[in-house]
C-alpha cells in the first residue's frame, strides 16, 4: 500500500501549491479545490491540482487557514514523529535557553502546528489553537515531560481564536496541580506568573530580550505604556529615577504593583487608563520622558484590519514621540504578524514626520530566541521592536 493512501486527500490549486512548495506551512481555504470529505482536525494527504502528492497536513473545517503542514513527504504522523519534533525543539533551544521561564514549543516554527507550550519553573502550560493540534496535545505533553522536570500541565485553551476552529474555550488541569502564583526570574527581576488567569499563558515571554535591552538603556523619567505586569518598567526601574506604569487592566496593574514590591522597587507609579487618552493628556500638560515604551496588543488580527491598525500604530507613536525629552528613547513594538517589519517602519516614519521629530534607529529587534522564526513563514516573525532616539529638539 502507498503510505498515506488511507488518509483523505485534499487537493489544492496552483497558488496554494506554490505556497506549499515555498515551505510556507499554511494553505488558505480559497486555495482548496477538493476537501476530500475530511473531518475537522483530521490529518490529510495534500495533493496539487494534478493529484501529485505534496505531503500531509492538519485539516481545519472552518478557519481561513484550511491546512497546516505537518510534513512534506508521505509520512503518517505518529507518536514517534511528535516525540522527535519535541526533541528537536528542545535541542534547538540549547543550553543557553533561559532556565526559569521559556517557550518550549512555538507552533509551526517547531513543527507542531497550532500548539504552543511555555514552561514556568516545573509547570508546563499548553495552548492548543486548532482542531488538529487538539488531538496531539496529550502526546506532546508526554513527550515534553520525558525531557523536562514537569510537575504539572495546564491547558490554557481560552483564546478567542479557538472559536474560529469550532473549539470550546476552557482552562483545564491536565496533570498535577498548577499553582496560581509561580515566581520566575528574568535577569535579576522577579515576576509572579499566574498561568490560570494571567494574559496569554501568564506572561509575554516573547518580549524577554527586549525588556532586558530596554532596561539597560533606561534613565531619568520612563513611561511603560501597555505595561501588563510592568515587564519593561521593572527592568527600567533599576536605572531610572521614576517609572510611570500604564495599563487599561486593573488586574494587570495589581500584578505590576505586587511585582514592584517583590523586587523592592519604590520608584514606580501606576496608572489605570486607555493609553491613547493618557498619552494625549500628558502631551497637553507638556510632560516629558527620557524613555517611552509602547507595547500594545495586536491591532491587526487579520489582513482586513490593516488600514485601521496602521492608523492606530501611527497615532500611538506620534504621541509617544511628542512626549520625548531631547535625546529621549522610544522603544516601540508591534506584535501583529499581518504588519511586516518594513510596513511598521513606514508607519513609524510617518509618525515621526507628523510629530516633527527626527529619529535615529538604534536597533531593530524581534521576538526572543525561544520563539524561532522560519524563513519560509514570514508570519512567524511577528514581533517587531524598534529602539529609536530622538535626534534632539523638535524640528
Ligand atoms: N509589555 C508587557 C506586555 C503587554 S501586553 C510585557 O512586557 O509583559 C498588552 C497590554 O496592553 C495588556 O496588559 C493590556 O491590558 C494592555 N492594553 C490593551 N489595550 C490598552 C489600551 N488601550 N490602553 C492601555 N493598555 C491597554
Amino acid at each position: 500500500m502507498i503510505p498515506g493512501a488511507q488518509l483523505p486527500t485534499v487537493r489544492i490549486g496552483r497558488q496554494g501549491a506554490r505556497r506549499w512548495r515555498s515551505l510556507h506551512p499554511w494553505v488558505f481555504r480559497d486555495d482548496v479545490l477538493d476537501d476530500g470529505a475530511a473531518h475537522p482536525g483530521a490529518v490529510v494527504r495534500v495533493a496539487d491540482d494534478a493529484g501529485r502528492a505534496l505531503g500531509v497536513a492538519f485539516w481545519s473545517g472552518t478557519s481561513k487557514i484550511a491546512l497546516r503542514a505537518i510534513a512534506r513527504d508521505e509520512r503518517i504522523p505518529d507518536e514517534r514523529l511528535w516525540a522527535e519534533r519535541v526533541g528537536s525543539a528542545l535541542a534547538r533551544r540549547g543550553e543557553h535557553a533561559p532556565r526559569s521561564a521559556r517557550r518550549v514549543l512555538f507552533g509551526e516554527s517547531d513543527g507542531v502546528p497550532g500548539l504552543v507550550a511555555d514552561l514556568y519553573g516545573a509547570h508546563l502550560v499548553l495552548q492548543v489553537l486548532t482542531a488538529g493540534a487538539q488531538a496531539i496535545a496529550g502526546t506532546i505533553a508526554d513527550a515534553l515531560a520525558a525531557h523536562l522536570p514537569v510537575e504539572s500541565v495546564l491547558l490554557r485553551n481560552d483564546p478567542s481564536v479557538r472559536t474560529l476552529e469550532g473549539l470550546p474555550r476552557e482552562v483545564r488541569q491536565l496533570r498535577g496541580t498548577t499553582p496560581e502564583a509561580i515566581p520566575i526570574d528574568e535577569e535579576g527581576v522577579t515576576f509572579v506568573v499566574d498561568p490560570w488567569r494571567g494574559q496569554k499563558t501568564g506572561a509575554f515571554l516573547d518580549q524577554r530580550e527586549n525588556r532586558i535591552a530596554a532596561g539597560a538603556l533606561s534613565r531619568g523619567r520612563v513611561l511603560d505604556a501597555f505595561a501588563y505586569q510592568a515587564g519593561f518598567g521593572l527592568h527600567a526601574a533599576a536605572r531610572a529615577d521614576e517609572v510611570v506604569v500604564l495599563d487599561a487592566s486593573a488586574d494587570a496593574l495589581a500584578r505590576a504593583r505586587e511585582n514592584a514590591a517583590r523586587n523592592g522597587r519604590s520608584n514606580l507609579s501606576f496608572v489605570e487608563g486607555n493609553a491613547f487618552d493618557d498619552l494625549r493628556e500628558r502631551e497637553r500638560r507638556g510632560e516629558r520622558f527620557d524613555v517611552v515604551m509602547l507595547d500594545p496588543p495586536a491591532f491587526a488580527k487579520s489582513r482586513g484590519d490593516l488600514p485601521a491598525a496602521r492608523r492606530g500604530y501611527k497615532e500611538l507613536n506620534i504621541r509617544g514621540m511628542r512626549l520625548l525629552a531631547p535625546d529621549g528613547l522610544l522603544i516601540t513594538s508591534s506584535c501583529s504578524y499581518n504588519l511586516r517589519e518594513p510596513e511598521f517602519e513606514e508607519v513609524l516614519r510617518e509618525a515621526a514626520a507628523d510629530a516633527r521629530r527626527e529619529m535615529v534607529v538604534l536597533a531593530r529587534r524581534g521576538q526572543a530566541a525561544d520563539h524561532p522564526v522560519l524563513l519560509g513563514f514570514p508570519e512567524s516573525r511577528y514581533l517587531k521592536c524598534f529602539v529609536l532616539r530622538s535626534a534632539g529638539s523638535p524640528r
